[in-house]
């Protein structure tokens, strides 16, 4: 993998590699434990100069018509699709999903540039019925000129898409800083821009200092936007920030989805939802189902399904055939876990599965479930990131509508029923930007992706993804008259 083409330690900024920077950030294989290489350390100077960069290419890339910038972003998609296991070899040596997961993410993120590169024809203004006889009012939509994007290591790759795209295609150009744990992913996002000919400072792609980069961002005055996925407590101290130099912002955050299952529902179709809800990446994803509640009579019946699901887990290196869940990224992310199931366990929960460290080694982690989970344990108000679903029980609908919306988030949950008026009762009851209704898994290019509360603001993907990217022009035409 090492000889890979897309494995590059130099940044890319302006259509150049480059290399200035005094120190390295190693990256590694959380299956292995290997180095795999290292990227440099860039910090304020270099930010600056990819910020000019872009901002000299946004004056060309805007003034194209749209169908050329929809052009390239198609282009871009097809170059993913070309590379796609390349690519997504590349995602689970640094990153550890399973290699399946990893070709989806590459096809997820191809799906955002070949979306955009679509909407971008589609980019209409408003004649609005004027007051005046002889005046006319034009509205028309302008990119927001150069962005800055920060991005997390649970999706290297599909979460620069869901920005790049939309920017590429809205006539943006972007600066993309990505996870020091995950780089190569987001750099190889330079030999796909180089292998398509995109023009030089249309995206560039710097790692570094998280806080001197994102300080840059904030101060620097020819970036207009920032938009950031990670956690609740980074985005809030960047949105402030950026705030004081009024730039605009979008933020992807944390969640703590609720995950409800009535009475009523399909048990089995309710626990392959919770599979691919709470296991996927191996918990580490910001829908991840975070609680579960289950109605008290169909409790002991789910949990028993569940466990018997989640037992036929395979767990390993995700490169080998048929791995379902992967190591999780670093040692931390394991002790949090620990720490949500030792302070459960010690409030009286009981442990049904797993629980602890997987003989594997490293940061491989059983799959895990807790059952007679109360709400003042932590798992009720934080999100674990990992591989643990706790199960709680309930009673009626205004109480678990209750228990679902006690949370500072509001990103995504889910709940399974097949009581027509519930569903819809429910789904406009729960306070969450995305709503699963008998449905586990929920991310498409083609629908909007966003939180309220604490989980942020803006929306990714859908034609909303695309209006975060652009600021809306009146004009007055005025001395129409004869
Ligand atoms: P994180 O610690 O907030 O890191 C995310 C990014 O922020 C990384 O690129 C990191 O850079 C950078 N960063 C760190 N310190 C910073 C600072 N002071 N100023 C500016 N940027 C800084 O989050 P994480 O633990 O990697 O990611 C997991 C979190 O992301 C979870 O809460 C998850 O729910 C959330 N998430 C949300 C979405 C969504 O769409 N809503 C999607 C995925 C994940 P370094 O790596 O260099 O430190």
């Amino acid at each position: 993998m090492t000889n890979s083409e897309f494995l590059r330690e130099t940044c890319y900024v302006n259509g150049k590699w480059i290399d200035a920077a005094d120190t390295r950030i190693e990256v590694n294989n959380p299956a292995t434990g290997e180095i795999i290489g290292s990227v440099p350390r860039f910090g304020r100077a270099e930010t600056a100069s990819a910020i000019a960069s872009a901002a000299t290419a946004f004056t060309k890339w805007s003034a194209l018509p749209a169908a050329a910038r929809a052009d390239y972003c198609l282009r871009f998609a097809q170059a993913l699709m070309d590379h796609q296991d390349a690519l997504g070899r590349l995602l689970t040596i640094e990153m550890g999903k399973p290699l399946a997961e990893a070709k989806g993410e590459v096809a997820y993120a191809a799906s955002f540039f070949k979306w955009f590169g679509e909407e971008a024809r589609r980019v209409y203004g408003d004649l609005i019925p004027s007051p005046w006889t002889d005046k006319r009012i034009v509205v028309s939509k302008m990119p927001v000129g150069v962005v800055g994007s920060i991005t997390p290591w649970n999706f290297p790759t599909a979460m620069i898409a869901r920005k790049a795209a939309a920017a590429m295609a809205a006539g943006c150009t972007i600066v993309c800083k990505p996870a020091s744990q995950t780089p190569f992913s987001a750099l190889a996002y330079g030999v796909i821009a180089d292998e398509i000919g995109l023009p030089p400072g249309v995206l560039s792609v710097i790692t570094g200092s998280a806080a001197q980069i994102a300080d840059e961002m904030c101060e620097n005055p020819k970036l207009r936007k920032i938009t950031f996925t990670g956690s609740t407590e980074i985005g809030k101290q960047l949105a402030s920030k950026a705030s004081a130099h009024m730039k605009r912002v979008s933020m992807e955050l944390g969640g703590n989805a609720p995950f409800i299952v009535f009475e009523d529902a399909d048990l089995d179709k309710a626990v392959q939802g919770a599979l691919a809800s709470k296991y996927r990446n191996s918990g580490q994803t910001c829908v991840c189902a975070n609680r579960f509640y289950v109605q008290s009579s169909v409790y002991d019946a789910f949990a028993e399904k569940l466990v018997t699901a989640v037992k036929a887990m395979k767990i390993g290196d995700g490169l080998e055939d048929g791995i379902e869940q992967g190591p999780l990224i670093d040692e931390p992310a394991v002790t949090k876990v620990e720490e949500h199931i030792a302070d459960a366990t010690g409030k009286g929960a009981k442990l049904v599965l797993g629980g602890k460290r997987h003989d594997k080694g490293l940061t491989f982690f059983e799959p895990t479930i807790l059952t007679g989970v109360t709400n003042d344990m932590a798992v009720a108000k934080e999100e674990t990131f990992g591989p643990l679903a706790p199960l709680f029980s309930f009673e009626t609908e205004d109480e678990v509508l209750g228990y679902a919306n006690d949370t500072e988030y509001g990103l995504a949950c889910y709940f399974y029923t097949n009581d027509l008026g519930r569903a819809w009762r429910v789904m406009e009851g729960l306070e969450y930007g995305i709503v699963g209704v008998n449905e586990g898994i929920i991310s498409t290019e083609v629908a909007p992706f966003g939180g309220v509360k604490d989980s942020g603001m803006g929306r990714e993907g859908s034609k909303y993804g695309l209006e975060d990217y652009l600021d809306v022009k009146y004009a007055l035409m005025g001395g129409l008259g004869k």
